[in-house]
């Protein structure tokens, strides 16, 4: 290992480094480890929002050195879907990492991850089929490989996820189950705009008027959680409900809506322990997705906390 590299794992330098092998990167975070360093990994496909930037917080509260890397991952995306229009802003997102103090930026381009002749893949059976992955087959397969992939490269102690993406956090704490991964799954919060969209990278591609109708995932969520205030606990008013609004918004097209137990990922008929109500939502050509986390509170009679 260089002197640089080095010097950068004592944290005597405050830039980032930039890592763009699987082979450097593997010896920065093993020789960190080796030091006794607690890893800690943000996986993203870059376009960094604020929703991004409190995985990475939170990371930072855990462990040094953080990486964060930045792959827009081909095998998760369908042959129809916006894999070479996804926003790509490597400098930007680069700049924001730098300001967080970020020990470390993973940026491999994509014959580091794919070479030639590639052909093993991760599928976590049951929960991968269900919502996303109806909508989008062979979406989790590609999610679940890269991450994998990423967690061998990078060797984390801790690695943080959205709960923006929360059958993706579900698979992946399976697979780290299943796998007897030495990685530890930090599930985060969700992240929101001021008037209540979640933020995402996909938002960039909407246009005005979709952009003011977006909040009618929020407006749907919303008012189903007014709902459980009001002591409504049958999943299928609620969802009748949620439908109502989005039915209301004439830019806003469902493709689903569900309330699943957060475990399972299976249809629920009424609330109980812990459920997500799940949307997915195209306005215009983007499709947007958005969540609310419900969960029993334990000694309260038939009492639910709301997450939106
Ligand atoms: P992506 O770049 O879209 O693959 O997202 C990378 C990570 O950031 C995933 O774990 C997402 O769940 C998480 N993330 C994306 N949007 C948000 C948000 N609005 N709030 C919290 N986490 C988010």
């Amino acid at each position: 290992m260089g002197l640089a590299g080095e010097a950068e794992i004592r944290g005597e330098t405050s830039r980032m480094e930039t890592i763009h092998t699987v082979e450097w990167m593997k010896q920065v975070t093993r020789q960190a480890r080796a030091e006794g360093r607690l890893v800690g990994l943000v996986p993203t496909m870059g376009a960094l929002h604020q929703g991004h930037l409190s995985l990475v917080r939170a990371a930072q509260q855990q462990c040094k050195p953080v990486v964060v890397s930045i792959f827009v991952n081909p095998q998760q995306f369908g042959p129809n879907e916006d894999f070479s229009k996804y926003p790509r802003r490597l400098e930007a997102d680069s700049a924001l990492l730098e300001g967080l103090r970020v020990e470390y930026l993973f940026a491999p381009p994509p014959a580091e991850i794919y070479p030639d002749g590639f052909r093993t893949y991760v599928n976590v059976e049951g929960v991968s089929e269900r919502l996303e992955g109806r909508s989008r087959p062979g979406h989790f397969r590609g999610v679940t490989t890269v991450v994998l992939k990423l967690f061998e490269i990078a060797q984390p102690h801790f690695a943080y996820f959205g709960r923006k993406d929360a059958q993706q956090a579900r698979i992946i704490r399976q697979m780290a189950r299943d796998l007897n991964l030495d990685t530890e799954i930090v599930v985060c919060p969700m992240a929101r705009e001021s008037d209540g969209l979640a933020m995402s990278s996909r938002n960039a591609y909407l246009k005005d008027d979709e952009r003011r109708a977006a909040i009618v995932l929020y407006r749907a969520l919303d008012a189903a959680r007014q709902e459980i205030a009001a002591g409504e606990r049958d999943a299928v008013r609620l969802l009748a409900v949620m439908r109502k609004v989005l039915n209301a918004e004439p830019l806003a097209t469902p493709d689903y809506v569900e309330i699943v137990d957060a475990d399972t990922f299976e249809p629920v008929s009424r609330l109980r322990r812990s459920c997500l109500a799940l949307l997915a939502v195209f306005l215009g050509s983007t499709r947007l997705l958005d969540n609310m986390l419900v969960e029993e509170v334990e000694g309260a009679g038939s009492s639910f906390r709301v997450s939106l």
